[in-house]
């Protein structure tokens, strides 16, 4: 039975009113969803609840971490085979005692929605993305046909091919995942070199940054002040020589530090310089993911436009970031996923934040975010549909820039298997 309570992590889905929440894909909601009975639509999905996406106002919500939270780990194969109620962080931990490891993104907080959407990691650049470590996909489409898909290979046939390149990176909009099998990597300790900088030094950065070796990559957030971070795999007894070499060409300020950390899951100790939300009144946020090709020299150029965009930001809390990506993640045309920007070298996004149920504010942030999208499309073309909005205005635009050539066969995949609507609108 379905339940009205809501425990959600993202602070505007948690203070939605919700119809409720089926705790489990049982046939009874099955049965809802094969004969078309789910009111109102889309029903709305919840792996790790970080989303905004993962509830509406009015709408049903399937939250898979009460029933999907197992995780099985197959030495024979070194893959792991986890249910979709599983956050990132729980995954790293289990993998750590098998010494093994999978790329996970500056928070282990997420859910599986990480992986579906493409998922960027900060050790992305060696390993790829999130979305190329599966090797076996198990759901249902939305018609209520149950599925189980192997990666295919190239003598796979077509719709098979279209099917699993459809689910790598555009599943909200098709199918409800209930089981991913992981490739995983030996576990490696990392260095985090971390240090505030000035605009002019964050420019200097990018472009040191794009030439750096794939086990590292840096990150940086740009709030009350810049704060950017450098993560190495180290990979043998010399590779701390190749740390120093990487931080002492950057641009650093006297408060810079170095770290040893065991897993991605230590990044979260790394101080931002945004106000956490339990500091403050309790904020409310929407976050809209870019993506683009290396920068080169028009960093500078990239580093006023964002001046200018602070200097009109609506709060503390509202800031922008960028992840890199490159190395592993710049894969030929014929790659297996609906992640299509694949000669992306960075993925900034836009940050914006109110006060909860400051309808005012949330217009300023929503109208800040848009302008800022407007100014760094320039630079960086593509949507990185981390977070799905459908609830904005700019949903379109958003599933648009996304796909771009490849929407029309989505389309139509959606029209084939999901023709009622029941998942997210595309
Ligand atoms: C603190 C933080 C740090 C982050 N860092 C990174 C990062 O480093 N790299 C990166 O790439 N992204 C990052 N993200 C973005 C994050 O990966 C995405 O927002 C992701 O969609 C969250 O997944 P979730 O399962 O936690 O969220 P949810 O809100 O539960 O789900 C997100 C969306 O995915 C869909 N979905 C979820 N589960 C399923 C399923 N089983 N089947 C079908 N559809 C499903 C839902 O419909 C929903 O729209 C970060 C987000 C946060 C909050």
């Amino acid at each position: 039975m379905p339940e009205r309570t809501n425990m959600f992590i993202n602070a505007q889905a948690q203070d939605l009113e919700i119809a409720g929440v089926y705790k489990d894909l049982d046939a009874n909601l099955l049965n809802l969803i094969k004969t078309n009975k789910i009111d109102p639509k889309p029903l709305m999905i919840c792996s790790g609840s970080t989303s905004s996406s993962c509830a509406a106002k009015g709408h049903w919500t399937l939250d898979l971490r009460h029933r999907f939270k197992k995780i099985k780990f197959i030495p024979s194969q070194n893959d792991v085979l986890i249910e979709a109620g599983v956050n990132m962080a729980t995954l790293v931990d289990q993998l750590e005692k098998h010494k093994r490891s999978f790329p996970i993104g500056i928070s282990g907080t997420t859910g599986i929605g990480y992986i579906l959407t493409g998922g960027i990691s900060p050790l992305s650049r060696k390993y790829g993305l999130a979305i190329d470590q599966v090797k076996e996909v198990r759901g249902i489409w939305a018609t209520g046909e149950k599925f189980i898909l192997e990666r295919p290979v190239s003598s796979s046939d077509e719709d098979r091919i279209i099917q699993w390149k459809a689910l790598c990176g555009a599943a909200p909009f098709l199918a409800i995942i209930t089981h991913l099998k992981l490739k995983t990597n030996p576990l490696k300790s990392l260095r985090v070199w971390e240090t505030s900088l000035e605009p002019d030094q964050l420019a200097e950065t990018i472009l040191i940054s794009e030439g750096l070796p794939p086990e590292a990559s840096i990150y940086w957030m740009w709030g009350k002040t810049i704060k950017a971070f450098v993560v190495l795999e180290l990979q043998g007894n010399h590779r701390d020589s190749q740390f120093e070499e990487i931080v002492n060409q950057l641009p650093r300020s006297k408060d810079f530090k170095t770290s040893l950390i065991n897993n991605l899951t230590q990044l979260n100790q790394f101080k931002l310089p945004i106000p956490s939300n339990s500091a403050n009144q309790k904020q409310h946020s929407e976050v809209l993911g870019l993506l683009g090709p290396p920068l080169k020299e028009h960093s500078f150029q990239l580093i006023k436009s964002i001046e200018k965009l602070m200097q009109k930001k609506p709060n503390e809390s509202s800031y922008i970031s960028s992840q890199q990506l490159g190395g592993a993640t710049v894969v030929g045309k014929n790659h297996l996923s609906s992640f299509i920007h694949r000669d992306s070298m960075w993925k900034p996004w836009i940050t914006g934040s109110w006060e909860a149920g400051n309808e005012e504010q949330r217009k300023e942030s929503l109208d800040w975010m848009e302008q800022g999208w407007l100014e760094l499309e320039k630079f960086f073309p593509g949507v990185h549909l981390a977070q799905i909005h459908p609830h904005l205005n700019w949903h379109q635009k958003e599933v648009n820039a996304a796909f771009k050539s490849w929407l029309p066969e989505l389309q139509q995949l959606k029209s084939k298997y999901d023709p009622e609507g029941i998942l997210l609108p595309l």
